[in-house]
């Protein structure tokens, strides 16, 4: 395997050191290979919400297994999951299910294109949508990470109908606005930022974003991939009160298996193949094991008092995250929405890529081996946002604590 891994994000390439290789994950923990037990703050980059081997998703997927894994024609299950997407998020009044959170940006990027007649997207350095050449223009995530935010092999043309402004700058967009607006066809945007480190939108930069796609004829592409059943049972955009045209979901969606999804509005979905003429398809899509550990997650997400739970554990973590750096006299800043959040080690607040870009990647390095060394598997890299899950107990939170103390104060 390239790198020795399916993804990039895997290999270490922050950190350094060779990656861990897992065995099983139970709860909020996960064991390796060696038998070492580690707290887990990456939950598989996002989808196990519910912590490692939930007994419901389990079961779920369990008797799905039973009746056959794939049918390549309709499914009740398919249903169940599209309305409890729908019912979840409401400005999403049709859903087309993929296999993967960059299928579903790719889907939604040919949907705009398709429904305006333009070809440019905007989108906002340091944002990561996916593996699509269109978006890999001033990519986060391991793009950022690895020092690739512009891929080899995506084509000048490809990277000439891509337009990238900073993040939470609302000038830059109403410039872009007022001098290509004819051309634009959608604006994607991550409504809190998790690949290059969690990042907050403004209410301005929110309000910008709807307005001047309104205005302009533009669709507003929201990528809930990661903030998608995360910050909120109905994303960011429930949280922070917008609807935009089509939201692309993945993670948390499939619960574990692969799933994407992308929505909107009746109109500019009944653009799709075979309402309308905008090709996209899938084998596997809507296959009945993902649409199983899917159902059975967002279930349990809407009904037990999860988020409540949620925001509690996260509020202690990163309070005495912050504590424990302050502490140990590392500068630093926290950002986080719901159970994502990011330690920077950054002494200015972090708003863009710019900002982002400035925090100390070395000291992190340090940091992530530190807690290794305690037992505690964070993202390993400065450039990820780390996630808190229903399995984390207080105790749990309170060890992660302990640990990162003693790690920070070996860093000072
Ligand atoms: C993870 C992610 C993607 C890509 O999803 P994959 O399932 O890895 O293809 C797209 N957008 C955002 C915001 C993500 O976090």
């Amino acid at each position: 395997m390239p790198g020795g891994v399916n993804s990039p994000a895997r290999a270490f390439g922050g950190v350094g050191g060779e990656p861990i290789f897992f065995v099983r994950g139970e709860g909020a923990h996960l064991f390796d290979i060696d038998g070492n037990r580690y707290l887990d703050y990456i939950g598989s980059w996002g989808p196990m919400i519910l912590g490692h081997n939930h007994p419901r998703v389990l079961a779920a997927v369990q008797a799905a297994l039973a009746r056959g894994t794939s049918f390549g024609a309709p499914t009740e299950a398919e249903s169940e999951l599209a309305e409890l997407i729908i019912e979840a998020v409401p400005s999403i009044e049709r859903v087309r299910l993929v296999n993967s959170g960059t299928e579903a940006t790719m889907s939604a990027v040919r949907l705009a294109r398709g429904f305006t007649g333009r070809d440019v997207i905007v989108k906002f350095a340091g944002n990561y949508h996916g593996h699509v050449d269109a978006l890999l223009v001033a990519a986060g995530s391991s793009a950022a990470t690895l020092g690739v935010p512009n891929s080899p092999g995506v084509t000048r043309g490809t990277a000439q109908d891509t337009m990238v402004l900073a993040y939470n700058d609302p000038a830059s967009l109403e410039r872009a606005f007022a001098e290509h607006g004819q051309q634009i066809a959608g604006v994607i945007f991550e409504p809190v930022v998790g690949n290059m480190g969690c990042v907050v939108p403004t209410p301005q930069f929110l309000t910008a974003l709807t307005g001047l796609t309104a205005k302009h004829g533009a669709l507003l592409i929201c990528d809930e991939v990661m903030t998608g059943f995360r910050v909120a049972y109905g994303g960011a955009q429930s949280l922070f009160g917008f609807s935009p045209d089509l939201t692309t979901l993945g993670k948390i969606v499939g619960g574990g298996l692969p799933v994407g999804a992308y929505g909107g509005r009746a109109e500019i979905m009944d653009h799709i193949l075979p309402a309308g003429k905008v090709f996209q398809a899938g084998t596997l899509s809507g296959n009945p094991l993902a649409t199983a550990a899917g159902i059975a997650t967002l279930q349990v997400l809407r009904e037990t008092g999860v988020y409540e739970q949620l925001e509690a554990r996260s509020a202690q973590l990163a309070t005495g995250l912050a504590a424990a750096a302050k502490d140990a006299g590392v500068p630093h800043t926290l950002a986080r929405v719901g159970s994502m959040m990011t330690l920077f080690f950054n002494a200015e607040p972090v708003t863009d890529w710019t900002s982002a870009s400035h925090s100390d990647v070395s000291r992190f390095a340090r940091y992530f081996w530190e807690l290794i060394a305690r037992g505690v598997y964070m993202p390993c890299s400065q450039f990820e946002a780390l996630f808190v899950s229903a399995a984390h107990s207080s105790d749990d939170i309170e060890a992660t604590i302990a640990a990162a103390r003693e790690a920070l104060v070996r860093l000072a």
